[in-house]
């Protein structure tokens, strides 16, 4: 899971893409069994390292990018 460092929320987030990405452009974000989250981007699943997170995602509540941190909560995805 990971939380926004500047408000603190859990695994609320969108994804940047490239722009010259071909695909529709549609995610889905789940927990697996594991407790991971998952990212499915146009059919394909893969569990995002912190990495993924501070290249791509954008917090969908404060707007900050590159701003996450791993926790161990867990968000209301
Ligand atoms: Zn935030």
């Amino acid at each position: 899971m990971f939380i926004c460092k500047n408000c603190k929320s859990i695994d609320k987030f969108e994804l940047m893409f490239a722009a010259d990405y071909k695909g529709s452009k549609k995610f889905t974000h789940k927990y697996n069994k594991n407790g991971d989250i998952e990212i499915t981007v146009d059919g394909y699943t893969f569990i995002p390292d912190l990495m993924f997170m501070n290249q791509h995602a954008v917090c969908r509540y404060c707007g900050q990018i590159y701003m996450w941190d791993y926790t161990t909560e867990r968000g209301n995805v």
